[in-house]
């Protein structure tokens, strides 16, 4: 969909996983990056946005697409952020030049139009999956992301095939609860960053949450992921709303 009408607003998305075995998912962001995100105040795309990247090095094409498309938006004038999900952690400097974009630490604390929001992928807030927290600490260290880029192309393919091939195992074998994020793990953050609004991405479970922690409301809104149809929340001076992308 287009938003005829409506005032320029900051666009979020997450979990597109773009894929060259799943090419309708790329053209579909390479239709919203020419429309819908064309006349945003700004563009954040808040992890996994590729279903795999092993090194800024040895893009493919639908990666190499995705790249060229950013740098036309960004050269337009729409500042876009990227952050890193559990799929695309190795996103780097190379990436950013070639974009045009600017990566995102996460969690990240924005202000948007005169609000605070605190920003995350999310896959740190899935604490009752604890094997894969210990994964995420291995993977997230600089030691071993130094070690894994001096492989060769075809070695890291290979290491990246079998992780995601054991993590979809393990994710079959989850707990739906487990597979959530977790309600303590939400309060903390919230409480620590003394923040009413989170936004994440990584559980594909798009919704809305209003909730209270230290009697204080607080608002969880999470982005849905781009397999069948696209998603995007949009956030202006007006408010924000999730929306599916025709
Ligand atoms: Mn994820």
């Amino acid at each position: 969909m287009t938003f005829p009408g409506r005032r320029s607003a900051a666009l979020f998305v997450s979990d597109l996983h773009i894929d060259a075995a799943h090419p309708s998912i790329a053209r579909r962001f390479l239709e919203f990056l020419a429309r819908d995100a064309r006349d945003a105040t700004a563009l954040y795309v808040l992890g996994d946005l590729f279903e795999s990247w092993v090194g800024d090095d040895d893009p493919d094409d639908a990666q190499r697409s995705v790249i060229a498309a950013l740098r036309d938006l960004t050269g337009h004038g729409v500042p876009c952020f990227v952050m890193h999900g559990n799929r695309d952690f190795l996103i780097g400097g190379r990436f950013a030049a070639a974009s045009g974009a600017t990566l995102l630490a996460d969690p990240v604390l924005l202000t948007l139009y005169g609000e605070r929001a605190l920003v995350m992928h999310g896959d740190a807030l899935c604490t009752g999956d604890r094997a894969y927290q210990r994964l995420r600490a291995t993977v997230r260290d600089t030691g071993w992301q130094r070690r894994f880029l001096a492989l060769p192309v075809a070695a890291r393919r290979a290491l990246a095939d079998a992780a995601r091939a054991g993590s979809q195992a393990h994710n079959a074998a989850l707990a739906p609860a487990i597979a959530d994020v977790d309600a303590d793990s939400v309060a903390a953050v919230l409480r620590a960053a003394d923040v009413g609004t989170l936004i994440h991405g990584h559980t594909h479970r798009p919704g809305i949450h209003r909730f209270d922690v230290d009697g204080i409301a607080r608002t969880r809104i999470v982005l849905g992921d781009w397999y069948d149809t696209g998603t995007a929340l949009r956030w202006d001076a007006g408010g924000f709303e999730l929306v599916r992308l025709g």
